[in-house]
Formats: structure tokens, sequence, C-alpha cells
């Protein structure tokens, strides 16, 4: 059984992270998604949210399992018994980071192997906070996340679409 863990905040999940989710998922017999709940960062959205908002646009993926964690990938790793965390590479800018977290995480636990997946080119440019930022200002995130998802950005936000808060 071949199980990797899919970590990060996904606050929220964007087409992004939903296309390394289907694309991981064809490669392992089982993906867990593990999301992060970090008491260093202040998110839009509870982990708890997060979570069902993953369950909900990875519904149509059989072997995706979601799970909120805290602490440690390699922990959260080891608990799941998953012996690949899942990344993506969106650009060159995330790829020091992400070297020197796939180095310390093997160097954590040398059972651990993280397997990187690149960026749709068409959402390279995409992150969580980009999709907050437009939101806020009521512009058109619907490039950028599912439906469902949109909606929910909006809702907790406190604009529409079109809505221009100057
Ligand atoms: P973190 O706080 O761990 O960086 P994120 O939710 O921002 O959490 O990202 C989780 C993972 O998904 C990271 O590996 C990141 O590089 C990747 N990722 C983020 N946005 C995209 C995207 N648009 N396309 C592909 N991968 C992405």
């Amino acid at each position: 059984m071949k199980r990797a863990v899919y970590p990060g905040s996904f606050d929220p999940v964007t087409k992004g992270h939903l296309d390394i989710m289907e694309r991981a998922a064809a490669v392992a017999d089982e993906l867990v998604v593990g999301v992060l709940n970090n008491n260093k960062k202040t998110p839009l959205f509870s982990v708890e949210e997060r979570v069902n908002m993953i369950k909900d646009v990875t519904s149509h993926i059989p072997n995706v399992r979601v799970e909120a964690f805290s602490g440690l990938s390699v922990d959260f790793c080891k608990k799941c018994g998953a012996s690949f965390l899942v990344r993506g590479l969106r650009a060159v800018t995330d790829f020091e980071y992400e070297l020197q977290m796939a180095q310390t995480n093997r160097s954590l636990d040398r059972g651990v192997d993280t397997l990187f997946f690149t960026t749709e080119l068409r959402y390279a440019y995409i992150s969580s906070t980009i999709v907050k930022e437009v939101a806020s200002y009521g512009g058109d995130i619907s490039g950028f996340v599912p439906p469902q998802i949109a909606e929910h950005v909006y809702a907790k936000i406190g604009t529409v679409k079109g809505s221009k808060s100057f």
C-alpha cells in the first residue's frame, strides 16, 4: 500500500491544490490530505471548515482522505503509515523553501520522501493569499477556486462578486 500525505494550509483550497490532489491520487494507492492547524498563522477558515471544503471538492476521488493535523508533517506521515509527502511546485520562488523543507523532513525521518508535482501552467499564479485578496475587493475568483469554495470565501469575507469595498 503506497500511502502519501499532501500537507498544507489550504486556506482555502484552490484549483491548483485540487489539480495536485487529483494527480497525486492517481499515483498513490491512498492520498491523505493533511490540513495544518497552525497556531502561528491566523487563517480565514477554521481547520474544520477547511477539512469540510476539501472533502466537498474531492468527493469524486475515491482514494482521498482528508484529516486535520498539527505538528510536524513527518509525524503525521508516521501516524498515517505514509511513506511519501506530496508538495506542489509553482515557480522558482517555491523551490528554495520546498527544497529546504524536503531536506529537513528527510533528515528528521529517513522513511519519508517528498514527491513534487509541477503545477499546471494555467494554475501556476494561483495562491490562497491571492484568492482572499481578490475576493476582499469583490473581484471574480471563479477562475481560481471551485464554485462552492468561491461562495464560502465571499460569505466569510463579507463581500459579493462584483461589489467594491473601498
Ligand atoms: P503551505 O502553508 O504549506 O505552503 P499551501 O496551502 O499554501 O500551504 O500550499 C500547500 C502546497 O500546495 C504547497 O506545496 C504549495 O506549493 C502547493 N500549491 C499552492 N498553490 C498551488 C497551485 N496553484 N498549484 C499547485 N500547487 C500549489
